[in-house]
């Protein structure tokens, strides 16, 4: 039995889920917030219903890591550090270099550093966790998986924009995507729910949350991916604006007399979005809420289920047909409002709706009636398994490496 950690690291914060693999069972879950600021926060759940908090200064990621596990021991999750055999790490942008997860070595660890010009904030705070966790667990196989690679497989049609193709030659500009590991993990639990190979199927998934992307899955690959470059492109999201006309930048830099690039380049991050066209929430549960009485919450809605729409039609397209869509994430797998929105616009499709099941809530599920052309599921998204499942492979591609070694 090992114990395996998945852990997502930010730049002041740690989230982590242990696993016993390969039972696939969460021992605990947790967060430490605030991370070098004044005020640290602690949150662990164990054994399905303890849970430990605590309020106290957390220097940095180290002496996060530190007390993660030193936690970890008092608590009684684990009886030393030893039983903790694998740690994976979410790494946000692997650029062209990593087209699949990896096991952590001095190189991946450099390159890691070198695109940090691709994710300047993310993967700075995932290397802190990265090398927090080496010190601390050194003999424990550590592996790299990121947002980014499951996009790797798109052609060059879908991945390159139209502008000089030496910025991309020299410069890597490029379609990249992002919620990689998400899109990966629904569509091959869609497969398995359809009881199909994924290797025969097209599959649209939908990760609807605060950051939302869209993603066309061919024969269990990304085909094409909705957000970018960066993840500010694409739907319509949270705070961010989704696609846009660069052109509007230095018109709107002009009008509000704005002297640099990050400004609006932060307004379009963080003030746009459903936030930006209601001028009340980013939350789809308050835009839900007020939408009755507010012609704006009315339309962020409109627009965030319309600009979904667009993208299965595109990918319906340019996949040359479809067999499912899921729906995951924060929305996707809370909103029965947004599904029901989004497949009644499908229904020339010939897609229909079980009107009860899409009421639930909880579990992955079917939410089209068995007459349904295409068919629409639900499913939770598991990151972090996914991680713990792709340290549970390296580690044993490992073992049989090593083991082919001796026997020769
Ligand atoms: P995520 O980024 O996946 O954690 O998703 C967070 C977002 O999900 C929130 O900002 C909300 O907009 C949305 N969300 C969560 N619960 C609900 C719900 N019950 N109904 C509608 N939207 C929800």
């Amino acid at each position: 039995m090992q114990k395996i950690i998945a852990i997502n690291a930010g730049s002041s914060s740690l989230k982590f889920k242990l696993f016993e693999m390969p039972k696939e069972k969460v021992i605990a879950k947790g967060l430490f917030d605030r991370i070098g600021l004044d005020e640290g926060k602690i949150k662990i759940e164990y054994n399905e219903k303890q849970s430990f908090e605590k309020k106290e200064h957390i220097e940095n990621h180290s002496s996060a890591v530190k007390k993660l596990l030193d936690l970890l021991l008092k608590l009684d999750i684990i009886k030393n550090y030893a039983e903790i055999t694998g740690v994976g790490h979410r790494v946000v942008a692997g650029g062209e270099f990593f087209k699949k997860s990896v096991v952590i070595n001095t190189k991946a660890m450099r390159q890691i550093n070198e695109l940090a010009e691709y994710a300047p904030i993310h993967n700075p705070a995932n290397l802190m966790g990265i090398k927090a966790f080496k010190k601390i667990l050194p003999d424990a196989i550590a592996v790299a998986v990121f947002d980014t690679s499951f996009h790797q497989t798109m052609p060059k049609e879908n991945f390159l924009y139209s502008v000089p193709y030496e910025w991309y030659h020299n410069y890597g500009v490029r379609r990249y995507g992002a919620h990689g590991t998400s899109h990966r993990y629904v569509a091959s639990v869609a497969a398995e729910m359809m009881k199909k190979p994924i290797e025969k199927l097209k599959i649209i998934t939908c990760h609807l949350g605060a950051g939302a992307s869209i993603c066309a899955v061919k024969k269990g690959r990304s085909f094409d991916t909705s957000m970018g470059f960066t993840p500010l492109t694409g739907i319509t999201m949270g705070t961010r604006s989704g696609d846009t006309d660069v052109s509007m930048i230095s018109f709107m830099m002009q009008k509000l007399k704005m002297h640099s690039m990050p400004e609006i380049i932060y307004d379009l991050n963080k003030k746009s979005g459903l936030l930006g066209i209601s001028g009340l929430s980013s939350d789809m549960r308050d835009i839900e809420e007020k939408k009755k009485t507010n012609m704006r919450a009315q339309l962020a809605e409109d627009i965030f289920v319309k600009d979904v729409v667009k993208y299965i039609g595109a990918y319906t397209a340019e996949m040359g047909g479809l067999d499912a869509i899921v729906f995951t994430a924060g929305i996707g797998e809370n909103s029965s409002q947004i599904r029901e929105l989004v497949m009644k616009r499908l229904s020339y499709m010939g897609i229909t709706i079980d009107e009860e099941k899409n009421s639930q809530r909880g579990k992955a599920e079917f939410i089209s009636s068995l007459d349904s052309k295409v068919a629409v599921l639900m499913i939770p998204t598991d990151e972090e398994l996914m991680i713990a499942r792709d340290v549970q492979t390296l580690a044993n591609q490992n073992e049989d490496t090593r083991a082919k070694k001796y026997v020769r």
